[in-house]
């Protein structure tokens, strides 16, 4: 089977993306590219620089600037900001909050994007994000658009934060997912939403294996692949 196609997954917070996408990139051979650590990077950078979220020109030079690399390791793929291991540091809530906003702004999204289609130049790759069927890829083959209730993507976020003993209250995830749904969805610029071609799978009382079964339905299984 060829591989030089594109499979996008977009949805929002906590709707099982990068799960579902490092999987299918496992099993298929293909690289997975994680849109939103990059803004995560954007973020975390610009709070230890003490750029502000709105300052354009600040933030333009701040993306000429860094250089945001993922690399494979034992533990799973790694989020590196030049020489720096920022794995951890990039998922704090406080980054995630950050990220949002600094993704907002037009010249973090023209710079990211570029570097984005230029890692998806030759194809064979799954791209997580929340435009990537809409913007980044829009002719890319297969697209994925997942969702689930706020309730379960808190849950999920909460069960992950309580797993890498981070302190976080229910509530204030539920909160702070609702309000990145809310502007992710509301913002000027490439507003997370459905591309018209996407298949739109919601995950709420759906299992990981479910959620594969129907994307594998959907582009074909490649069981001599499976990890
Ligand atoms: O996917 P993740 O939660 O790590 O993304 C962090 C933030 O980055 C999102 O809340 C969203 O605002 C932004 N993002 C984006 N476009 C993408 C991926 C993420 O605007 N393609």
């Amino acid at each position: 089977m060829d591989k030089d196609y594109i499979i996008t997954i977009d949805g929002p917070v906590s709707s099982g993306k990068s799960t579902i996408g490092k999987i299918l990139a496992k099993r298929r051979g293909m690289v997975y590219l994680d849109t939103g650590a990059m803004y995560r990077v954007v973020g975390l950078e610009s709070k230890k620089r003490g750029i502000r979220s709105d300052d354009q020109a600040g933030l333009k030079k701040l993306c000429e600037e860094i250089k945001i690399s993922f690399k494979q390791s034992k533990e799973g793929q790694k989020v590196f900001s030049s020489e720096e291991d920022v794995t951890e540091a990039i998922r704090f809530p406080e980054i995630s909050l950050l990220a949002s906003r600094v993704s907002a702004e037009r010249p973090v999204r023209e710079a990211l994007v570029a570097l984005q289609r230029d890692a998806g130049r030759d194809g064979n790759i799954v791209v997580d994000g929340r435009d990537a069927g809409t913007v980044i890829f829009p002719r890319a083959r297969y697209k994925f658009y997942l969702d689930a209730s706020v309730e379960e993507r808190a849950k999920r976020r909460h069960k992950e934060l309580v797993e890498k003993e981070l302190e976080v209250s229910y509530t204030k995830i539920f909160k702070d997912i609702e309000k990145r749904d809310k502007d992710d969805r509301s913002r000027a610029l490439s507003p997370l939403k459905p591309a018209k071609d996407a298949v739109i799978i919601d995950t709420t009382s759906m299992t990981i294996k479910d959620v594969l079964n129907a994307i594998e339905g959907k582009i074909g299984s490649c069981t001599s692949l499976l990890p």
